[in-house]
């Protein structure tokens, strides 16, 4: 799809903000962003400060848990891993640490996807049970499975394009062991409908589910969903519960352990960097330099913001003419918080060539469309920080036990420095 280049002033009023969105992007599916799921730091820095580290280590894995509801604010970069972590050490101490290390996942699959690119998208390693081959059937996306807690599942995440951590498991395991569906189609669709929308933390995630990044396939049975989630979805269900067994039964039932035949391990490529790096990301923009200010950092506080080089984000109907409307609000109100950003809605080449500044400067990325759409410009990509100063085997990174075996005692030392 292309567009003639257009300037976006953004509203200042919020709800202004939303049906110029709305008015913008009229392909845009789905309905508004909720007033809970409002963007930008200044929400995010709301959400840190009410964090409750010790009940969250207790009950993160039950639905009405103290999760943060953090992942959207993270994964735009409103607010930063560091920030976090740190942030976490001073108010909890070593009470925090289960917290941290859920954090940690979010690095960990980061650092995934910068050493193997996009092998992530395709079988890690081979799956330990033979693996769906199903397309996505409709009735997922339209919320109609006849299991009230699937379909609660799918009205969250189309209403404000978040769900907690348990039920997306939960969700994930029927796709794709109850119904088989192939892990790719369902993964792919999944991000799309989040908020949070990240290929990293959804593919990984999926695979770890599938088999195919871990030892084993991750499944769940009714009296864990009521565990975890009480019984208000079981006590409305009307359908013969398809989880209503022990894990033994469930396991026969669902798996056929050979590997499939056609099962490949992962091609490890690493992700291709074309353009100069620069390590370092204090490096400061000057008049000579625009800096390209992508939807991985939206925040005011980004450390290229702090240089006197113009600013600018662009809708790139590339990169977001399939995210729903929900999310485009989210990254206007982030905007909204950043007021020398120049808004453009075209294409990303398009524009920075649009710029007399010759030299463009963002965030690194491992993700390669935001490389791509960008391809033309003459980009310095400044490498973004890693949670920890640590350096990892391809061996190491296969597992989230290796990676945090070597990374907790770093998260202590910090720990007792602060
Ligand atoms: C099938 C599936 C798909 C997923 N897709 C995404 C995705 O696209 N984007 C995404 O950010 N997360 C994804 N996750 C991970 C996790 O579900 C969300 O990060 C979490 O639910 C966000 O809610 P929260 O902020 O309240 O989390 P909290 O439990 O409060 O955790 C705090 C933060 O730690 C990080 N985090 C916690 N657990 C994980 C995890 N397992 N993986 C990665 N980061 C984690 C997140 O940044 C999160 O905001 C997925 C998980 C599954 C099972």
């Amino acid at each position: 799809m292309t567009q003639p280049l257009a300037r976006l002033t953004l509203a200042t009023d919020r709800y202004e903000r939303l049906a110029q969105i709305r008015d913008c992007f009229p392909q845009a599916t789905g309905p508004d962003l909720t007033e809970t799921w409002q963007g930008g730091r200044h929400m995010a820095l709301q959400r840190l400060s009410a964090i409750d580290a010790v009940a969250y280590s207790r009950s993160r894995n039950h639905l009405d848990g103290a999760v943060t509801r953090l992942s959207p604010y993270l994964r735009h970069g409103c607010l930063s891993l560091h920030e976090t972590v740190a942030t976490i050490q001073k108010d909890a101490g070593s009470r925090g640490l289960k917290l941290i290390a859920e954090l940690s996942y979010r690095d960990y699959f980061r650092q995934v996807w910068y050493r193997f690119g996009e092998a992530i998208t395709q079988m890690m390693e081979p799956p330990k049970v033979v693996p769906g081959e199903n397309s996505l059937p409709d009735f997922i996306a339209q919320g109609f499975t006849g299991l009230v807690c699937m379909d609660e599942i799918v009205r969250s995440l189309q209403q404000e394009g978040y769900v907690h951590n348990h039920a997306r498991m939960w969700f994930a395991a029927y796709v794709l062991h109850w119904l088989k569906v192939d892990w790719r189609q369902a993964a792919d669709w999944l991000e799309q409908q989040l908020l949070d929308g990240d290929l990293a933390s959804n593919h990984l995630s999926w695979q770890w589910i599938a088999s195919s990044f871990s030892h084993k396939p991750y499944y769940f049975n009714k009296e864990n969903i009521i565990k975890f989630g009480g019984q208000r979805w079981c006590q409305q269900c009307r359908v013969l519960c398809p989880f209503d067994a022990s894990y033994e039964e469930l396991e026969q039932r669902l798996f056929t352990t050979h590997p499939a035949p056609q099962a490949t391990p992962s091609s490890k490529a690493s992700a291709t960097i074309s353009a100069q790096k620069i390590d370092d990301l204090s490096y400061t923009a000057n008049t000579d330099t625009l800096v390209w200010l992508h939807d991985e950092m939206l925040s005011p506080t980004h450390p290229l913001l702090t240089g006197h080089g113009a600013v600018v984000f662009i809708f790139d109907p590339a990169l977001y003419g399939h995210w729903p409307l929900k999310r485009l609000q989210f990254m206007a109100d982030c905007l909204s918080e950043i007021p020398q950003a120049e808004i453009w809605i075209g294409s990303t080449n398009e524009v920075l060539a649009s710029f007399p500044q010759g030299q463009v400067i963002s965030q690194d990325t491992p993700n390669p469309t935001l490389k791509a759409v960008a391809a033309d410009a003459r980009m310095a990509w400044i490498k973004e920080p890693s949670l920890y100063d640590a350096t990892f085997s391809d061996h190491e990174l296969m597992r989230f036990s290796r990676y945090w075996k070597k990374v907790e005692p770093l998260a202590f030392a910090e720990q007792n420095q602060a």
